[in-house]
């Protein structure tokens, strides 16, 4: 099936190619795309097609791909703790474009994009990736306040020496996570030890409770 030029490209929110080829002399790969088959028009186009293959065969064509490789693994990364922000730590694309990527808005994009979203892999490169410490901090902070220690954090994010290795101002995207899990299961135990005492505290005189948050008066107890 033979897909018209001008069809394709207005798809891609681009001018069609007989607008765009009207405002170019001859010799020119979008006139040639428009249909002129003049020889300085072929001429332009034949050494485009070697430009593109040689680019293409280096490895480094640019052209336009569907977006779905990308968003698919923009979501696999998510799913493993690797957020769009340390994505856009690893590659410099602007998060404008990351998000309109994983939410379809756009639905094409640049081949070099693509290569670069799918470089990041969540245990090699992405666990590496340095991002902004300041939200692990305000955690941090948040556990050294309430009295643990700087080497019980340490080990509650599995690492092997006492030392906290958070930088002031950069941390790993995998620490940064590791911080963050570890301080979901403090809150929750700290959570379920607040309950247990509340259950362990001293009736008042003369009451009994049957259950958690009822208090019954013995009769002539008193
Ligand atoms: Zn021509």
């Amino acid at each position: 099936m033979r897909t018209d030029p001008s069809n394709t490209m207005s798809a891609r929110g681009l001018k069609p190619i007989t607008v765009l080829a009207a405002n170019r002399d001859h010799g020119d790969r979008l006139r040639y795309a428009a249909g002129c088959r003049c020889d300085d028009c072929r001429r332009a186009n034949t050494a485009y097609e070697r430009a593109r293959n040689v680019a293409r065969k280096a490895g480094d064509w640019n052209g336009i791909v569907p977006a779905a490789r990308a968003r698919q693994h923009l979501i696999q990364l998510s799913r493993k703790g690797v957020g769009r922000r340390a994505v856009q730590e690893c590659t410099d694309i602007a998060d404008s474009i990351l998000s309109a990527i994983k939410s379809e808005k756009r639905k094409q994009i640049r081949a070099r994009t693509e290569r670069l979203i799918l470089a990041v892999t969540p245990d090699q490169k992405s666990g590496n990736v340095r991002t902004s410490a300041a939200d692990t901090w305000k955690l941090i902070n948040k556990l050294l306040a309430k009295g643990y220690t700087k080497t019980q954090i340490a080990h509650g994010i599995g690492a092997e020496s006492h030392a906290l290795q958070v930088g002031k101002k950069k941390v790993t995207v995998r620490n940064a996570h590791k911080v963050s899990k570890f301080f979901a299961k403090c809150e929750a135990r700290e959570f379920s030890d607040a309950a247990r005492k509340k259950l362990e505290q001293p009736l008042p005189a003369g009451t009994y409770s049957p259950k958690p948050g009822v208090l019954i008066h013995r009769m002539g107890d008193e």
